[in-house]
């Protein structure tokens, strides 16, 4: 009889539906959460993990704040006449007046806190510009720290400049639950270009109601009472087929489930696999499912294996959020698979792991492309986000370390003390 991760990591191998299925998630559109196309694809991915054998699936069900914008116009008011720019809604931002919101912009570039501070009086009134940061890299400023930065300065909007040219304006949260807020649009690259010191108007009209959400959580028990969680996200954006981000995670959590799932005899560890929604409205579907586990719920999890944007560069990263104790297990699983597997040990709040590290549970992020930022992944979170960036070989790959890393867990490999054991290190 094979070992449990002998057996996974061959039949992973050979598994052709690891890329038909990230066509058909890639297919079923960019899945913002309350969008048709996420319901699709929860309705798809509930038929697909319930039909492994011995799945028991569940739907946990949550309210979140939900919110469309129902229309959104920037126009550059140039002497000659109004000139449309393109622009695209930051999720859960305030609507303008509804006959908008006419400012002089204001470039302060990257957006930084110093920047803010600097012009703190010139941005009281106008529109701030910033820019959007390649976001799987160490020190990168996240978007809602801008906006907050703007909003606490008296700052009239914020537009979010895509850095780079040619791809389109982007998309993301502004991370406003229920408070103020000012309105904000990312724009495309060439939009910023010459805007500082011209007056824009910004026409949004936004829909806000109280939603219901759902996660999907599939358990496979095994011989004792620990669990491996394997997670991935759901929801995405509009602007594309939300396909890298995390239209690969997804697709890698099924393959894994797949290829595991008929081995359950031999698990001495329960795997437990949960596709989390509402992660792009600041990571609210697994906040909610993590803060309500009791605490030994919590003690039971080993670790949480979170796949967010996990191919789009041949290169893996860990993001270990402070867990030391687990970067040896981790190491050894990419060593055996003959990976140049980065690692890197602060916890960056960027996807469903940071919720498990928050309540003391072990938990890293596998991403694709850390600190590479003339990758593929530079197009999360813009139109470019499609199946075309994703390399078969790059997929295969994350699922193998994938495979390694949950096959090795669940036969019992790994010790959760030494997981648990020295966190807060953070260099
Ligand atoms: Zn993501």
């Amino acid at each position: 009889m094979t070992d449990l991760p002998t057996a996974a990591l061959g039949r992973l191998a050979a598994d052709a539906e690891l890329w038909s299925d990230f066509a058909t998630l890639c297919a079923l559109g960019g899945r913002v959460a309350g969008s048709e196309s996420e319901r699709r694809s929860v309705g798809w991915l509930r038929d697909h993990l319930g039909a492994m054998p011995g799945a028991a699936i569940r739907d946990h069900r949550f309210p979140y704040r939900g919110w469309t914008a129902e229309s959104c116009r920037l126009e550059r008011l140039d002497p000659e006449g109004p000139v449309p720019l393109v622009a695209n809604p930051l999720i859960r931002s305030v609507a303008t007046a509804p006959l908008g919101l006419e400012a002089e912009v204001f470039d302060i570039g990257r957006g930084t806190l110093e920047g803010f501070d600097t012009h703190a009086r010139e941005i009281k009134g106008r529109c701030v510009l910033v820019r959007h940061e390649y976001m799987f890299a160490d020190g990168h400023l996240h978007r809602r720290r801008k906006y907050n930065w703007a909003l606490e300065r008296g700052a009239a909007g914020i537009l979010v400049a895509n850095g780079a040219p040619g791809i389109g304006p982007v998309a993301g949260s502004t991370g406003r639950e229920d408070g103020p807020g000012i309105p904000g649009v990312g724009i495309p690259a060439e939009a910023a270009e010459g805007l500082h010191g011209r007056r824009v108007r910004l026409t949004m009209a936004t829909r806000e109601a109280p939603d219901e959400g759902v996660n999907l959580i599939a358990e496979w028990p095994g011989a004792i009472d620990e669990w491996v969680v394997l997670s991935a996200h759901i929801d995405g954006h509009g602007l594309a087929q939300s396909a890298m981000d995390n239209g690969t995670g997804l697709a890698v959590v099924l393959a894994v489930a797949r290829v595991l799932a008929p081995e359950r005899q031999k698990f001495r560890r329960g795997l437990r696999v949960a596709l989390f929604n509402a992660e792009e409205w600041a990571l609210t579907g697994s906040r909610i499912y993590a803060n309500a586990l009791s605490q030994a719920e919590r003690d039971a999890i080993v670790l949480n294996v979170n796949l967010d944007s996990v191919a789009g560069h041949p290169r893996l990263a860990v993001l270990t959020s402070g867990f030391v104790g687990t970067e040896p297990f981790l190491r050894g699983s990419a060593a055996a698979l003959g990976l140049d597997l980065r690692l890197f040990r602060p916890l960056m709040t960027n996807s469903d792991h940071a919720n498990f590290a928050a309540v003391g549970v072990p938990a890293f992020r596998l991403v694709a492309g850390f600190d590479e930022p003339a990758s593929a992944l530079r197009h999360v979170l813009t139109p470019a986000d499609t199946i075309d960036k994703v390399a078969p070989g790059e997929l295969k790959t994350a699922a193998l370390f994938t495979g390694a890393v949950v096959a090795r867990l669940l036969a019992g490999e790994g010790d959760g003390k030494a997981f648990r054991a020295g966190r807060g290190a953070t260099s």
